[in-house]
C-alpha cells in the first residue's frame, strides 16, 4: 500500500468526465472494469478515457474478466 500525499478531492473522479467532454449520463457508453497493478483497485474505465488509477495514478491496468475469479477479494 503505497499511500503518498495525493488526496483525492471529495467529489471523486467526476471531474475528469467533465474534463473529457463526457456527459454524465452517458448510458450509451458503458465502463468497463479495470485492476489497478500497484494498489488493486477497481478502476472503471469507459472508452477514450486515459488508461489511469484514479486512486494510485498508476498507468497500468489490467482488463477485469467477468468469467474468472480474479482477486475480487483483494478490496
Ligand atoms: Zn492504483
Amino acid at each position: 500500500m503505497s499511500r503518498e500525499a495525493y488526496q483525492v478531492p471529495a467529489m471523486g473522479g467526476q471531474n475528469a468526465f467533465a474534463d473529457s467532454g463526457f456527459s454524465a449520463m452517458a448510458v450509451d457508453n458503458p465502463a468497463v472494469n479495470y485492476l489497478c497493478g500497484e494498489c488493486n483497485a477497481r478502476v472503471p474505465l469507459k472508452r477514450g478515457d486515459p488508461i489511469r488509477c484514479k486512486d494510485c495514478g498508476h498507468r497500468v491496468l489490467y482488463k477485469e474478466r467477468t468469467k474468472r475469479m480474479v482477486q475480487f477479494e483483494a478490496r
